[in-house]
C-alpha cells in the first residue's frame, strides 16, 4: 500500500536510458552524429554563424534583406557581424500576441591572440594570449591547440584562418614545467599555478637564415605567414584569431552514450534549437531563435544580448508583416515567451559537495530546468514565475519528455547566470533550459547523448505549441 502511494505522490526523477524503445535509442545515437560532425565544422562562433546560415539557406530561410514583406510561413534570418544571427518563423498569429523565444550562444571559453602577438624568446616564436571567459589556466597547457578567425588588411580584405584542425595541419601548444623542477609551482595555489602571461603559444623555432639579421625566429614566421597569407605584422592588429584545443567531438564510453568536445557550452543548445527550427513548419505563435555571442563575458558588446541589435530584428519583423504601430515592440515582448538555452552543471559523483544531490541536474535524465540563476542570495538572479514553470511543465509533460529542475551547485558554493535576464527584463516569460555538462568551460567538456536528443525535443515542442 505504501509503496503504490509513493508511485503516486513522489516526484521520481528516472534515468533517461532505461524502458527506452530500440527506435528512440536509434534515433538519440544518429542525432548526436550529426551533432559531433557539427561541432568539428564550428569552434568558434563566426564558424559556428556560418554553418548555421548554410543548413538555414540548405531549409528555405532567407536574409531579412531579400524580403520586401513577410507573411504567415515565411522563413527569415538576419546576422549581424558574423558573430550571431536571430531567425524566425513567422507565425499565423499576429506577432504582437507574443513570440516564441529560444536563446542559447555559440561563443565559448578560449585564448584570443593579444593584439600585437607575435615575439620571439629563447630559440622559440609565440603569440601571445588574454583568456576569453572563465577558464582553469592550468587545463589549457600541454594540450594540442588550433588558430581559428580572421585578419583584415586595411583595405578590407578578409582573410579566414583555420589550423590545426585538418590531419595533415601542424598544432600548436602552450608549455608546462616539467615535474622535476615544478615543486614551487606545486606549492602555488591551483588558481596561480600558470599565470596568464604564460599562457604562450608555441608556434615555431627555425631561424630565417641570415646571419646579419636579429629576431631571426620571428621573421622566419612572419615571411612564412606573408607567403601563405599576404600579411605583414601590422595585419594582426586587426585580426580576430581564437585559440582552441585542436580535439576533435567523440564518442565517450564503452557504451558510447556520451559525448567528449571542447564549446558545448553552448554550442549544444544552439545546435539542438537550430535543428528543432529546421524542422518546424506551420506555428501559431512566431517562432524565434537566438545565437548570441560574448555570453561568457557578460553579454555586452553589439553582438552581446544586451545589444539592441535584437529589438531592431523584431522590429523589422513587425515593419514587414505591416503591423508595426508606435510602441507594439514593448508589447510584443511583454506576451512572449521564452526559453533560456544554455548548459547546467551536472552532477559529478567525484566532486558531489559542490552539489545538492536534491536539486541538482544529473546527466542521462533529460533537459534541465533552472526556475532561477544567480549567486548567494540569488544575487542577479533571472527568476521564472511559478506560472510560466507550470505552463513549461504541462507542455513537457503531454509531450512525454522527461526533464529535471536544478540549480546551478549548492547554496553559497558559486552560482552564474545566462543570458535570460535580458530578455525577461524586457518583459517577456523567460526559464533557463539546457543540458547538463561536466567539466564545463574546460577544453574537453562531456555531455550525456540521451539529454541532446531531449533538448531537441523540448525546444520543437515548445516552438509547436
Ligand atoms: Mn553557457
Ligand atoms: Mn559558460
Amino acid at each position: 500500500m505504501g509503496e503504490e502511494l509513493k508511485e503516486r505522490l513522489f516526484d521520481k526523477k528516472e534515468n533517461g536510458w532505461e524502458k527506452l524503445d530500440t527506435k528512440e535509442r536509434e534515433n538519440i545515437f544518429e542525432f548526436a552524429k550529426g551533432y559531433m560532425n557539427f561541432l568539428n565544422k564550428a569552434k568558434t562562433e563566426r564558424e559556428f554563424i556560418a554553418e548555421a546560415t548554410k543548413v538555414a539557406r540548405e531549409n528555405g530561410f532567407k536574409d531579412l534583406s531579400e524580403y520586401d514583406e513577410l507573411k504567415t510561413g515565411d522563413k527569415v534570418y538576419f546576422v549581424n557581424r558574423e558573430k550571431s544571427m536571430y531567425l524566425a518563423i513567422i507565425g499565423e498569429e499576429k506577432i504582437e500576441s507574443g513570440i516564441h523565444v529560444i536563446g542559447s550562444h555559440v561563443d565559448s571559453p578560449r585564448l584570443d591572440l593579444k593584439p600585437n602577438p607575435l615575439h620571439e624568446e629563447g630559440g622559440f616564436a609565440y603569440f601571445k594570449t588574454h583568456y576569453y571567459g572563465g577558464i582553469k589556466k592550468y587545463q589549457w597547457t600541454a594540450i594540442p591547440l588550433s588558430l581559428h578567425g580572421v585578419i583584415v588588411k586595411a583595405n578590407g580584405e578578409k582573410i579566414t584562418i583555420n589550423i590545426g584542425e585538418d590531419e595533415s595541419d601542424p598544432i600548436f601548444t602552450i608549455t608546462d614545467l616539467l615535474p622535476h623542477l615544478a615543486q614551487e609551482q606545486m606549492e602555488k595555489k591551483l588558481k596561480d599555478g600558470v599565470n596568464g602571461e604564460n599562457l604562450q603559444l608555441l608556434i615555431g623555432s627555425i631561424p630565417f637564415e641570415d646571419d646579419k639579421v636579429s629576431e631571426k625566429i620571428k621573421l622566419n614566421i612572419l615571411n612564412i605567414l606573408n607567403q601563405k597569407y599576404g600579411i605583414v605584422e601590422e595585419d594582426l592588429v586587426s585580426s580576430e584569431i581564437e585559440v582552441v584545443p585542436a580535439f576533435k567531438a567523440r564518442s565517450l564510453g564503452f557504451d558510447s552514450s556520451l559525448v567528449a568536445a571542447y564549446g558545448q557550452d553552448d554550442k549544444i543548445c544552439a545546435y539542438t534549437s537550430l535543428m528543432a527550427m529546421m524542422e518546424l513548419e506551420n506555428v501559431k505563435n512566431t517562432a524565434v531563435c537566438i545565437l548570441s555571442d560574448k555570453e561568457e563575458v557578460g553579454s555586452i558588446g553589439n553582438t552581446g544580448m544586451e545589444s539592441h541589435m535584437f529589438d531592431y530584428f523584431i522590429s523589422e519583423l513587425l515593419n514587414k508583416t505591416g503591423e508595426n504601430r508606435p510602441n507594439l515592440l514593448d508589447k510584443v515582448f511583454c506576451y512572449s515567451k521564452m526559453l533560456s538555452s544554455d548548459v547546467d552543471a551536472g552532477f559529478d559523483p567525484l566532486y558531489s559537495s559542490v552539489s545538492d544531490k536534491q536539486n541538482a541536474g544529473f546527466l542521462g535524465k533529460g533537459i534541465s530546468l533552472n526556475k532561477y540563476t544567480g549567486s548567494r542570495g540569488k544575487s542577479m538572479a533571472s527568476d521564472a514565475n511559478a506560472e510560466y514553470v507550470a505552463w513549461i511543465r504541462n507542455l513537457l509533460n503531454k509531450n512525454d519528455i522527461k526533464y529535471q529542475i536544478a540549480e546551478l551547485g549548492k547554496v553559497d558554493i558559486g552560482g552564474g547566470g545566462t543570458i535570460a535576464y535580458i530578455l525577461a527584463n524586457k518583459g517577456v516569460d523567460v526559464i533557463d533550459c539546457g543540458v547538463p555538462v561536466l567539466s564545463m568551460h574546460a577544453p574537453y567538456e562531456v555531455t550525456s547523448k540521451y539529454d541532446i536528443y531531449s533538448a531537441y525535443k523540448t525546444y520543437k515542442a515548445f516552438w509547436k505549441e
